[in-house]
């Protein structure tokens, strides 16, 4: 296997890093004997090449994760928990290499790569907590006849599915209630990101987790392989978490063998200023929405609706902040928003400024490829975008903020609907009876009201219409890795 390393990379001593499959507890190479090449987005070398799994390494994990199966469920959860409790604890010691890491495979700045390792983190500490507290309940029946008892099994192998965007967190939100309901699990992280999902596994490891729970594989052929382990009767669960387009090919697969699945899909979230908003936290939050992750992620701020009496001052505003941020290679400190992950995702975003400049958007800052090795898109801001322009319709993806103006809580309600999506949605206003009205008329799973960060390990994070089922964290996310099971009895 080569390994090219930058001076960066070595620094980080890349070679410690695992990069063949996982498969019960051994790290092996892909049945089909080709290394996936592995770019660092700030500069657009090869740092490293990842096993490529076939069918039959796909089918091997699936066997490693249902032979370690019963002996995981049978674990007392107080020993379950104490695993998940040392993955945290480990996680956080390691926080700096693996934010680095994360940062050298994805291109996000360091200081969201330390943000994102903390809240993958968080994810352990919070299921380790939920293991020990999986109650069922037991009723009367209404008859008098017999007692309902109720409780919640492990609902079995589990192929998660996870994207580029949050290499380590996206991971972390399934494999931790996954462990903590009793489940083992084969995880498929995105091909551009797979060495955070590598080194995070060695971690577990070391946590304590058996052989065989946790399987890891990376291959360039996603569909089939994931078709393959949906189409094996030993799994019984899918949680993914992409895009909406591969969403609906995955729930068509998954009615085969109805496997139950969890989807974590796209977003189109609305931002929306009202003229009585605080406009200092209303920047604020913006600043965080749109441009944690450098605008690559769910959750992102797609379509700023700010009302007429202050738009002026709020477009004026953000395009000061954004103007004034520091590009460059993730990794440098400082650096305040890194490349995008691929050539492709750079020239999308250019294609969605040209077209909502065609139709009469103005541009008050950025807009303009960064001519640079590496993935580089300014961040920018841009007004008078209309209902037809393709930024308003897709996930954006990407450092551009798109403003349009609006004049009444029914209109902006009404266009913030307007989408196949309801992921998110955020509303800025000092009135907190209307932020609550809006709130609960926005279809969107979360809303972020004088906030612009809702992502919380405690709180059930998902979306509605075509942006998800189920919901991952909380108490919610065990009881996606869990069936109930009712016992009628008599006594
Ligand atoms: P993607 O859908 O292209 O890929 C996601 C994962 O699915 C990757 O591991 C990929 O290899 C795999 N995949 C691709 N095609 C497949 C197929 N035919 N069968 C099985 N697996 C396949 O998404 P992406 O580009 O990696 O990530 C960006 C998308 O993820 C955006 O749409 C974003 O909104 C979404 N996302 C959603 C959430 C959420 O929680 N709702 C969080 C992060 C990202």
């Amino acid at each position: 296997m080569t390994l090219h390393t930058t001076g960066f990379a070595a620094a980080l001593d890349l070679s410690s890093i695992p990069t063949d499959l996982l498969i019960g507890g051994r790290w092996r190479e892909g049945s089909t004997g080709k290394r996936i090449d592995v770019l660092d987005p700030s500069t657009g070398a090869v740092i490293a090449g990842v096993a490529d799994a076939g069918e039959d390494d796909a089918l091997d994990a699936v066997a490693a994760a249902y032979e370690a199966g019963p002996a995981w469920a049978a674990t007392a959860p107080r020993k379950r928990s104490e695993i998940l409790r040392r993955c945290f604890e480990l996680m956080i010691e390691q926080r700096e290499q693996l934010a680095a890491l994360i940062s050298l495979e994805n291109g996000k700045s360091l200081t969201d790569a330390r943000g994102e390792v903390t809240y993958a983190a968080e994810f352990f500490r919070w299921f380790s907590e939920e293991a020990v507290r999986l109650n069922g309940d037991i009723s009367r029946a209404p008859s008098g006849a017999n007692r309902i008892v109720v409780q919640h099994q492990p609902i079995g192998v589990a192929v998660l599915v996870t994207p580029w965007n949050f290499p380590a967190a996206m991971a972390t939100r399934k494999i931790a209630p996954a462990l903590a309901a009793g489940c083992t699990c084969v995880l498929k992280p995105a091909t551009e990101t797979p060495l955070t999902a590598y080194a995070l596994a060695a971690l577990y490891a070391e946590a304590g987790v058996p052989d065989g729970v946790v399987n890891v594989l990376t291959t360039d052929r996603a569909g089939p392989l994931v078709s393959a382990m949906l189409h094996d009767r030993r799994v019984r669960k899918l949680s993914f978490t992409g895009s909406t387009e591969v969403g609906r090919k995955l729930l068509r697969e998954a009615a085969d063998t109805i496997v139950s699945c969890s989807m974590e899909l796209g977003g189109n979230a609305p931002f929306i200023v009202f003229d009585d908003a605080d406009l200092d936290a209303a920047i604020e939050g913006a600043m965080i929405a749109k441009m944690r992750n450098g605008g690559e992620a769910c959750t992102a701020a797609n379509r700023f609706y700010v009302q007429r009496g202050i738009i002026d001052a709020f477009s004026e505003r953000l395009a000061a902040r954004m103007g004034a941020l520091k590009v460059g290679p993730g990794y440098e400190e400082g650096v305040e928003c890194g490349p995008l992950i691929n050539r492709g995702a750079v020239d999308r975003n250019a294609a969605l400024v040209t077209d909502a400049v065609s139709r009469g958007a103005t541009v008050l800052t950025g807009g303009q490829v960064i001519e640079r090795d590496g993935f580089y898109f300014p961040p920018t801001v841009i007004s008078h975008v209309g209902p037809d322009a393709r930024m308003r319709n897709e996930e954006i993806f990407g450092p551009i903020a798109a403003i349009t103006a609006f004049d009444t809580e029914d209109e902006v309600v009404t266009a913030a609907n307007d989408t196949e999506y309801g992921l998110i949605a955020y509303v800025y206003t000092r009135d907190l009876a209307r932020g609550l009205r809006v709130s609960e008329r926005i279809e969107a799973g979360m809303i972020g009201l004088n906030r612009g960060l809702a992502s919380d390990p405690a709180a059930p994070f998902g979306g509605v219409k075509q942006s998800g089922l189920g919901r991952e964290g909380a108490h919610h996310g065990i009881l996606e890795f869990c069936e109930t099971k009712y016992i009628a009895v008599e006594w």
